[in-house]
């Protein structure tokens, strides 16, 4: 029982400190809100609305899609990677081009299905070229991906390369030294590890990857 009510208080003080982090700094509790868990698709879907309307940078203007994510809004695993691509920007679904191919074999090995997890971007349009996300681009969109981890609250979070993994966990810490071991945001487990674009190019890396699944998975079998 006192168990119970310690992982209700932690689970609240993740919570606020997840608003915290969206800039919400104060609440109004109307009737409508009394019993809502907070996984509700009616949540994402706003958010979703509110991207793909935004002009926060330029990058808008040369996109063909937004692209939001996809995915379960009651995920317990959750991936996050850099930017859309072009087939990305094409289809307006996350990690569908070779990157995302080689994504959705290793979400496949884990047991799970692209249904049974979240699959978000820290940008939400495609950098034109693919280039790397500019500080400024990162800056007017991570708020919405902070939203998105306090819509869908997974156990675990994993930060796929460089620009994910250091912009959630506001690190510089190269993506070699902080792949492997469990971090925190906002009282989430977070996983780095490298990004799939990375393995097609180095291949014998893919087992360090299976090993961060491996440790991701165990985590995910306790709750
Ligand atoms: N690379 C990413 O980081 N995200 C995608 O959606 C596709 C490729």
């Amino acid at each position: 029982m006192k168990a119970d009510i310690r992982d209700i208080i932690e689970s609240l003080k993740c919570y606020i400190e997840l608003e915290r982090l969206s800039g919400v700094d104060e609440y109004c509790r109307t009737s409508t809100d009394a019993g809502k868990t907070h996984n509700e698709p009616e949540a994402i879907d706003a958010l979703k609305n509110e991207v793909i309307h935004c002009t926060r940078c330029d990058l808008h203007k040369t996109k063909r899609h937004y692209v939001f994510g996809a995915g379960s809004p009651a995920a317990r695993l959750m991936f996050v990677g850099e930017a859309p691509g072009e087939d990305e920007d094409a289809q307006g679904l996350p990690f569908v081009g070779r990157a995302g191919q080689l994504l959705t074999k290793i979400i496949e090995a884990m047991g799970l299905t692209r249904q049974d997890v979240f699959i978000a971007n820290i940008l939400k349009c495609r950098p034109p070229n693919n280039r790397a996300p500019l500080p400024t681009e990162i800056l007017a969109c991570q708020e919405y991906v902070q939203r998105q981890i306090t819509c869908i609250r997974p156990k675990v979070i994993c930060t796929l390369g460089k620009f994910a993994s250091q912009t959630l966990l506001k690190s510089e810490v190269p993506i070699s030294a902080l792949r492997g071991t469990f971090r925190e945001y906002g009282g989430i487990k977070v996983m780095p590890t490298f990004h799939p674009a990375y393995l097609l190019r180095n291949p014998p890396d893919k087992k360090l990857v299976w090993e961060d699944m491996k440790k991701i998975m165990k985590a995910l079998s306790r709750d």
